[in-house]
């Protein structure tokens, strides 16, 4: 539809990156940071505590929670003037190893298949069975070890403490207390528990609970245990002792500058850099083009253990999800990303109208997909997808993003009468936003291809098979979508569901429509190297005493992948519970 309105107030990506800065009065180049400050040049301390903790979402809470419980004083630290970072946004789903409820439920899962199904999803190229660390280098392994070793008995501890109420994760049918969603790697390899390992809290009243609930349990303990919370501090600097090890932090806030003791250590959950663009252009080899965390997680990390001499990893990964990009261009952080395509009679195409990855693979590892460089062509070929779907999707699936409730209800969809006509007014959009997009056009033989396409996946949809991409073959892509919203019954198009329910053969007649798609983040998780203690590596490989990290802010421990829902915040809130022990001389991940 050629008069689909126009964003009223378009971004230019160079507005974006300034705004991504602006929000939060970021002015850090990237990767700089205040020089590491001598401990011997500080006489008075703004404040001090056993432990200091830096940031506030699941990483750093959970290590403020341990860290008391195991008696010692503790004090947060937290740059954004409201505590909980891109949890509070989250799902909040956390993905634990054997935890109490897979163990109550009598699903096994012990810890030699446990590491060979994350070894092998993490590191294909190393994974070796055979080998002592299943072929990966000894710290790799070890901080698996670690993970799978301390994730359950991390979240006995928080039930115990009264901390956080834990349940399954986000039940669509509670009654029927199921196993849960499948993991998102290969479910028929090396993974022998492939369900029940992503927990998530209830609210008070029983009901699934998600990020935002996980941290308002989290300040209920803090209020009621008055753990300081200074909020509007930015940490910026980290202050050393004669031998180099960490004994404070230096903050911002405001237009003041103060000074933490950590007399045990510092543990920094500060979160990704998915919003410092330099830092964002310098390590990723491919595009990204906005994220759905909190603009507040700029790698400040990354500068201030760089100036105390830390071995970094992991720089150019993140965990991905494609979003819309008109989305990505109008706002500092997008509200959604899109976890699930909605719709059957949906594909996603490249500018040269072909597929070019199974449309309903997790969003991880979709998004992976759409980075592939072309050597031949010298370009991203699959940097946007385009999303199309017929009205049947547009009227069924109607309110699920990125489909929203009124076929043309949001200005980044596209419409045509006929697919030809849907061409033309996709490659004019792209022609309008050419100047972010790094000059993205339709191919010239896009409306062919496309016809070929559309009439391949028809016999797809009408036989059941994928027989390039596979679609709807794992029971992942059958089983995760509803979690994001059902079909609507109540249309005139009936509750007919194709032999394989994630494909139906496209609608003869138009109107269809278009949403152009884009590689995003939902941060990233590259930054200092931890060992099993999640005590911060130098480049010798020994430990930076006092100086710990965990969650978004330190190359994360799976690396590129995403092992099932809850994934992320699975090992954050290990990790911080395995670093505030060893910081409070517990042993650590022993
Ligand atoms: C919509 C959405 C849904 C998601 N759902 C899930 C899910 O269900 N399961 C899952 O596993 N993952 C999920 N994720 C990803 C998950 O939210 C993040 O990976 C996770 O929250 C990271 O936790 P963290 O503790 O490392 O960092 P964060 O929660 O991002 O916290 C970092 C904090 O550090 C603060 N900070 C940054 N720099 C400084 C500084 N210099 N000084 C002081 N403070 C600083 C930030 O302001 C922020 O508050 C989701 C993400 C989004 C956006």
């Amino acid at each position: 539809m050629g008069d689909a309105p126009k964003m009223a107030s378009r971004l230019s990506r160079r507005d974006f990156v300034i705004a991504g800065g602006a929000g939060v009065g970021v002015s850090m180049v990237a990767g700089a940071a205040t020089p590491a400050i001598s401990g011997s040049s500080v006489t008075t301390w703004d404040g001090e505590a056993d432990i200091l903790v830096i940031g506030s979402g699941a990483a750093a809470s959970t290590a403020a929670i341990t860290a008391h419980d195991l008696g010692a004083s503790v004090m947060m630290l937290e740059k954004s003037p409201v505590l909980g970072g891109t949890t509070a946004k989250s799902g909040g789903g956390f993905w634990i190893a054997n935890n109490f409820r897979m163990r109550e439920k009598g699903l096994v899962d012990e810890r030699i298949p446990f590491l060979q199904y994350v070894a092998s999803y993490s590191f294909p190229h190393l994974f070796n069975p055979a080998s002592k660390t299943m072929g990966l280098p000894a710290n790799d392994f070890a901080l698996l070890e670690a993970f799978y070793a301390n994730g359950a008995d991390m979240t006995d501890f928080l039930r115990r403490s009264g901390t956080l109420d834990i349940g399954p994760f986000f039940v669509m049918d509670p009654s029927q207390d199921g196993d849960g969603i499948p993991d998102y790697g290969p479910l028929d390899g090396w993974n022998k528990a492939p369900r029940g390992r992503c927990l998530g809290v209830r609210k008070p009243d029983g009901s699934p609970g998600f990020g935002a609930e996980m941290i308002r349990q989290f300040n209920v303990k803090f209020e009621r245990i008055q753990l300081p919370r200074l909020t509007g501090h930015r940490v910026t600097a980290a202050i050393v002792d004669s031998d180099g090890g960490i004994i404070g932090v230096e903050a911002t806030s405001g237009d003041r500058k103060l000074r933490f003791r950590g007399r045990k250590g510092v543990i920094f959950g500060t979160g990704g850099f998915a919003y410092n663009r330099e830092l964002l252009n310098r390590h990723h080899l491919a595009p990204v083009f906005g994220g759905c965390g909190v603009p507040t997680n700029t790698g400040d990390f990354v500068g201030i253990a760089g100036t105390v001499g830390a071995q970094f990893g992991n720089m150019a990964s993140a965990w991905r999800a494609q979003i819309v990009l008109e989305e990505a261009l109008q706002y500092v952080t997008v509200p959604a990303d899109i976890w699930s395509p909605p719709g059957d009679s949906m594909v996603m195409v490249n500018k040269y109208g072909r597929r070019a990855v199974n449309e309903k693979r997790n969003y991880q590892d979709r998004t992976r997909a759409t980075l592939g460089y072309d050597a031949n062509r010298w370009e991203f070929p699959n940097q946007l997808m385009f999303m199309l779907y017929d009205q049947r999707v547009a009227d069924m699936w109607a309110g699920i993003h990125p489909i929203p409730d009124l076929p043309t209800g949001a200005p980044s969809i596209i419409v045509g009468a006929t697919w030809d006509e849907l061409a033309d007014r996709l490659d004019e959009r792209l022609a309008e936003l050419a100047g972010d997009t790094g000059g993205v056009r339709l191919d010239s033989g896009f409306k062919n291809e496309l016809a070929n396409t559309l009439e391949r996946f028809n016999r797809f949809a009408q036989s059941g098979q994928d027989e390039d991409f596979q679609r709807g073959n794992s029971p992942y892509e059958i089983e995760t979508e509803p979690m994001y919203g059902l079909p609507r019954t109540n249309t005139r198009w009936g509750a007919a569901i194709g032999k394989n329910p994630s494909m139906f053969p496209m609608q003869a007649k138009g109107p269809y429509y278009a949403v152009i798609l884009a590689p995003g983040v939902l941060d990233t998780n590259g930054g200092p190297v931890v060992n099993a203690d999640a005590q911060v590596l130098r480049h010798d490989g020994q430990p930076i005493a006092g100086l710990y990290g965990a969650g978004n802010c330190i190359a994360s421990p799976s690396h590129d992948a995403y092992w099932g829902m809850g994934g992320t915040l699975g090992p954050a809130m290990t990790f911080g519970y395995i670093a505030a022990r060893h910081a409070c001389g517990r042993g650590g991940s022993i």
